[in-house]
């Protein structure tokens, strides 16, 4: 039987199909550090004069995310001290069709929080 290049575990048939080495469960265990990842250099880098970061600034820098994860990874960010919300803004998610709904705000507070502790 073939096994798993990470955990030993068993291969299943669509794995191999694919030419994967390591299983699904592996793959999915590995995506989300990367998923983390991306999204922090997204946040970093739509950071405004401000201090301010908008969404529609994030989402063409986090296609590659999975739309149901990045609620997920806001939360994420403001759980870790990273961001807080900071108001709302006209949104601009075309895609989404939420475009008649206000979009949050946030703030990017990590530097902040580190210089006051
Ligand atoms: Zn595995």
């Amino acid at each position: 039987m073939t096994t798993c290049a990470r955990c030993s575990g068993p291969l299943y048939g669509c794995d191999r199909a694919v030419g994967a080495e390591v299983c699904v469960e592996c793959v999915r265990k590995s995506l989300a550090p990367t998923e983390w990842a991306i999204f922090l250099r997204a946040l970093r880098s739509s950071v405004d004069d401000h201090g301010l970061i908008s969404q529609t600034r994030v989402r063409p820098l986090i296609q590659s995310i999975a739309p149901k994860h990045r609620g997920q990874l806001y939360r994420r960010a403001m759980s870790e001290g990273l961001i807080r919300p900071d108001g709302y803004e006209p949104s601009t998610d075309l895609k989404g069709r939420n475009t008649d709904k206000p979009q949050r705000l946030y703030r990017w507070i990590a530097e902040q929080s580190r210089k006051s502790a």
